[in-house]
């Protein structure tokens, strides 16, 4: 986020020039940008060393009709009050990522809740204040309003300067892998897949609408990616809503993930926590696999359907050829959905709340029964 406060500013002086108005958010490359102090200090390293980039993601942001409801004002709706809590956290990392489950399509769509969602786009517009950098937004909600939605949403998202991933307006957009660079950190590429939507089909001709789960065009992308930059963290939308431990399809997709090459693979879909681990792909590399990060913001009122959180990793320069960006020191922050406060939907680190101590170590056992040296953030 210290560098996307910068970058945020560049896209908007961006976007007030017609001449680049039309340029997508697929790369954004800090190389220019003088006000990055900290590439002064490395100038004389080798090039091969970089700097560690420190990632976070968050689960799912579902915004039911009483979430959206509790948010309204006079003009309009505001989220911010609910992420305040959390907003230190988000802002802490480089770059943030969450999983946006339901599409901004704002109210000129009509605004609905479940089961066919339509979101103000105010929910962009919080989560951007509270420190997210990009969304990813293939996801079994991702055709609820049709072709429309997505391209309302996307149009949000551009307003916003926000990068998306995993769903999109043209063929030559789905094809443009969304890279992160810096100068002095590894370049990252994020990539995001939706096993379905719903049973709501693609229209005809269609498909970069919504990235679906397909081994080989999965294959591809990846090896693309390479091409752009020097680690891939991948999203999937995968696995049984409601259940605690991941599935053999979601065990297989991730080791497949971690056999070409992928760093880090961020799950969601579940609603609930799943517990991390480590994958080791063919050629050796270490692969950080979060199989579903539960809920972060969402109106699901079963107790466990409120727990999720953010994993951050930083993404570290090895001498291992093999393997030479490895996600290193993955570190947890549950949060929980609390209904206590001024607003009904508040997200707020969970080890605040001293009367659910004893889920929070539960919580923390769960998520850690594969990776025992997982910390988590207080
Ligand atoms: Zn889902």
């Amino acid at each position: 986020m210290r560098l996307l406060l910068a970058i945020a500013n560049l896209v908007l002086i961006c976007m007030l020039i017609t001449a680049c108005a039309e340029k997508p958010l697929n790369t954004i490359d800090s190389k220019n940008m003088p006000n990055l102090t900290n590439t002064s200090l490395h100038k004389d390293a080798p090039a091969n060393i970089r700097d560690p980039l420190t990632i976070s993601a968050i689960g799912d942001i579902l915004i039911h009709k009483r979430v959206y409801t509790n948010a309204k004002t006079k003009s309009g709706y505001d989220f911010l009050p609910m992420l305040d809590q959390v907003k230190p956290y988000l802002t802490k990392s480089d770059i943030t990522i969450a999983n946006e489950e339901t599409m901004i399509g704002g109210k000129e769509l009509g605004l609905s809740g479940y089961p066919s969602f339509n979101s103000p786009k105010e929910v962009g517009e919080a989560l951007k204040a509270s420190g997210v950098d990009i969304v990813s937004i293939a996801n079994n909600h991702s055709l609820d309003k049709g072709e429309t939605g997505i391209r309302h949403a996307i149009k949000n998202w551009e307003d916003l300067g926000m990068m998306y991933t995993g769903a999109y307006k043209s063929r030559k957009d789905q094809q443009q892998i969304r890279v992160y660079k810096t100068p002095a950190q590894p370049s990252v590429a994020f990539l995001s897949y939706t096993y379905g939507t719903n049973g709501i089909k693609t229209p005809a001709g269609k498909s970069y609408l919504v990235n679906r789960i397909n081994y080989s065009v999965i294959k591809s992308d990846i090896n693309r990616a390479k091409k752009r930059a020097d680690a891939i963290v991948i999203s999937f939308h995968f696995g049984k809503q409601y259940h605690p431990l991941p599935t053999q399809e979601q065990k297989k997709l991730s080791q497949f993930a971690a056999d070409q090459g992928v760093d880090v693979v961020i799950g969601h879909h579940p609603h609930v926590l799943q517990p991390l681990e480590w994958l080791t792909g063919k050629n050796g590399n270490k692969t950080l696999v979060a199989y579903s990060l539960g809920n972060f913001f969402s109106g699901q009122d079963a107790f466990q359907k409120r727990i999720g959180g953010m994993l951050t990793f930083d993404l570290v320069t090895t001498s291992n050829k093999k393997d030479p960006i490895q996600a290193e020191d993955p570190r947890f922050l549950i949060t929980f959905v609390s209904s206590e406060g001024a607003y009904k939907y508040e997200v707020v680190p969970m080890a605040s709340l001293k009367k659910y101590s004893g889920d929070y170590e539960e919580t923390k056992k769960h998520l850690s029964q594969w990776m025992p040296e997982l910390s988590f953030i207080n």
